[in-house]
Formats: C-alpha cells, structure tokens, sequence
C-alpha cells in the first residue's frame, strides 16, 4: 500500500488543477505502482489516508517551498510512524542534502524514475480536462538562472513516440525548450493531422518559445499555429540591447497568424538586470503591443519565500531580493506589469489606465502567471 502526497503548497484552491501546478512526478509513480498491482492513494495536502501505508511518497516544488515539505514529512511520520518516507521532486534533487537533513524524511529520490516515466500519469486520480506531455527533457542551453540543465539530461521524443502518449484532446507540453527539439517539425506537423475522440487537438508549452531558433526557422511559427498552439509565450530572459532581435521573433508569430496582444514575453526580473532595464524591456513590449509574464528570480538554493503582495513592505528575511533590487522596485515593477497587461489587453492608453478596470480583470483572469521559469515543475 504506497501513499502519494502534494503538500500544501500555497496554491489557491481554485489553481491546484491548473497545468502548471499538477503534480505530474506522483501521478506517473501512482500509475507504475498501481500497474504493479499495489493499492495506492493520491493526497493533495495532509490527511489520514484510507489504509496504512508501508511507503510514503512525497513530492517537492520549488525550493523556497521546503518548509511545506517538512511539514508533510512531519505530519505523516507522526500519523504513520511504520511507513517508510521518501521525498522527491525539484527541491530534493536540486539540495538532496538539505533536504534529507531539513525534513527529516528517510530517503531522498534524487532525478527521475526511470520505469514511472514510462507510464502515462493517472488522471483518474485528479480532476483535469487536459494532459501533459514531455516532448524532451533537460535543455541544451546553460543560462545561469536556470536549474532545468542541472536537475535533468537532455534527451528528445519523436513524433510517433508523442503520438502513441496522447489521450486528451488538450495537450500541455512540458518541454523546457520545445523547439531545440531535432524532431520538432515532424511532431507539430504530427499534432496538426491527429484526430482524437473525432477532434483535432489543441495544444499549449508551458515554457517560453526559444526566439532564436524562430529566427533561424520561422517555418515553426507557422507549424506551431497549424497544430494549434495558444497562449503562445516568448522568452526574453537577456538585456535590453536585444530588443530588435525579439521584434522580430514576435513579427514572425504575427505573421504566422498569432495576434500580438496574446503574445506573452516571459521577463525573468530581481535578478542582474536592474529595474530601469527590465522598465526599458517593458516599455519595448508596450509599443510592441504585447503582454509580459514576470518571473520574480530565486536562487536555486532558496529554501524559503515569504513574499505577499498585499503587504506594503517587506524586506530580505521575507524574501530573496537580489543586489541590485529592492523590495520597492520589486513591487513597483510586479504593479506596472500587471497595469501593462490590462492595458494591452483592453488596449488602453497607459495614461488612461483606470484602477477599476483591474478589478474587473481580476476577476476574468483566475489565475496569474507568477510561476518562475527557474524552477519549473517536472
Ligand atoms: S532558461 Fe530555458 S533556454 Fe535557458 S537553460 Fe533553462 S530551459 Fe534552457
């Protein structure tokens, strides 16, 4: 009997089955164990199971979401103190040690289950009219923020492989940089002619698309629109002097057929870039007409992250704030992202900008992106 267990990560109720928070690790290991004929059970926080564990699985986040973790391992040694607790995921294979020591659980998995990522996830386990893909792992690019080439090795799926995976109608890819992949125009040619359950499929990447290989190969764009593909996101994670590189990245997906406002540009921020150059890169996006996903930097060794946007002020026991940032210019520029997406997408004068229209988009919009693209979930 194996128990699979999601802390209580501070995910709002109404965003614990969005695509980018489902616990795809633990839904993959639930149905290899289950294949192997175990009895298993999938919680979502701390809860007395149905039956007495013999193992434990925990997974981790982030790792500024340590202290969830310890509170899980903490909850179910004290409920279960027989079953054997194991802790894997971002956190525990980006610090084993730490999270060995911190935890205090018995074993730590470190990297992927070879056999459990052979499986399709158990969906039946979650509520969820969508399913998730990984085309690749691990990335070729070694940008410094970034902890995907560290935590997992590189390898690459082909169209057929893909194919024989998919079992929705709504594909969410995974893939750290899907475009790298050698096989990608036969995969988005593949995803344009399936047809499941009589429908053709719609797709989305999680990440941001890699511009520079949409320069080498605009074909992409215009298979990426054919294998339809939304919520199409860019990413611009250098300095401000590249901005007529990313013009043209975005004037290739428009003349692909995407409309500029729904483009996103990914903006890694708090990071070496200081304020007036994330600004400079903002204002870009505004005369370009296009929206922004902030991604607020931590360091691969951050175990804690404290920050909340309704407070006024806080400082750097709260939170990381890098060097050349403060707690003020982080919130001011989190404010001035999201005055800059309803302004795109309401196509709004910035000088017009009302308050209340954020209000009203609060409510349209559930969920926010403030998911940092450095720490992704596998
Ligand atoms: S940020 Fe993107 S391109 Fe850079 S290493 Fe990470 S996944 Fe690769």
């Amino acid at each position: 009997m194996i128990l699979f267990v999601e802390p209580t990560f501070p995910i709002p109720t109404k965003s614990k089955n969005h695509s980018n928070f489902l616990p795809i690790g633990l839904l993959k290991l639930a149905s290899y164990y289950r294949k192997n004929k175990y009895q298993i059970q999938l919680i979502r926080g701390n809860k007395e199971a149905d039956f007495y564990p013999k193992k434990i699985y925990i997974t981790s986040l982030f790792t500024y979401w340590s202290v969830y973790v310890k509170e899980s391992v903490s909850f179910y040694k004290t409920l279960y103190p027989k079953a054997k607790i194991i802790v894997g995921g971002i956190y525990a294979t980006l610090m084993p040690e730490h999270c060995k020591e911190y935890t205090a659980c018995d074993e730590v998995f470190v990297g992927q289950h070879e056999e459990a990522e052979k499986c399709l996830p158990a969906y039946d386990l979650v509520d969820v009219n969508y399913q998730i893909i990984h085309g690749m792992r691990g990335c070729k690019r070694k940008c410094p923020f970034c902890g995907i080439w560290k935590i997992e090795e590189l390898s690459y799926k082909n169209a057929t492989e893909i194919k024989k995976e998919i079992c929705s109608n709504k594909l969410i890819f995974y893939d750290n940089n899907m475009l790298i992949n050698p096989n990608i125009k036969n995969i988005l040619s593949m995803l344009s002619k399936t047809i499941h359950n009589g429908r053709v499929l719609h797709c989305e990447c999680q990440s941001g698309f890699d511009g520079r290989i949409l320069a080498k190969k605009p074909e992409l764009a215009v298979l990426l629109k054919k294998a339809r593909f939304d919520n199409i996101r860019l990413a611009w994670d250098f300095a401000y002097d590249q901005h007529s590189e990313v013009e043209n990245w975005i004037s290739i997906l428009e003349n692909a057929g995407y409309n500029r406002k729904d483009i996103f540009i990914f903006m890694v921020y708090n990071w070496s870039f200081d304020y007036e150059e994330l600004e400079a890169k903002r204002k870009k996006c505004f005369e370009w007409g296009v929206q922004i996903a902030d991604c607020r930097f931590r360091p691969l060794n951050q175990t804690f992250d404290n920050y909340n946007s309704h407070l006024k002020q806080q400082t750097k026991k709260d939170y990381y704030i890098h060097s050349n940032w403060s707690d003020s210019l982080v919130r001011k520029f989190r404010a001035d992202v999201r005055k800059h997406n309803i302004c795109i997408r309401y196509k709004i004068d910035w000088n017009n900008y009302e308050k209340k229209l954020e209000r009203i988009n609060s409510k349209k919009k559930a969920i926010n992106i403030d998911l940092c693209s450095t720490q992704l979930p596998t």
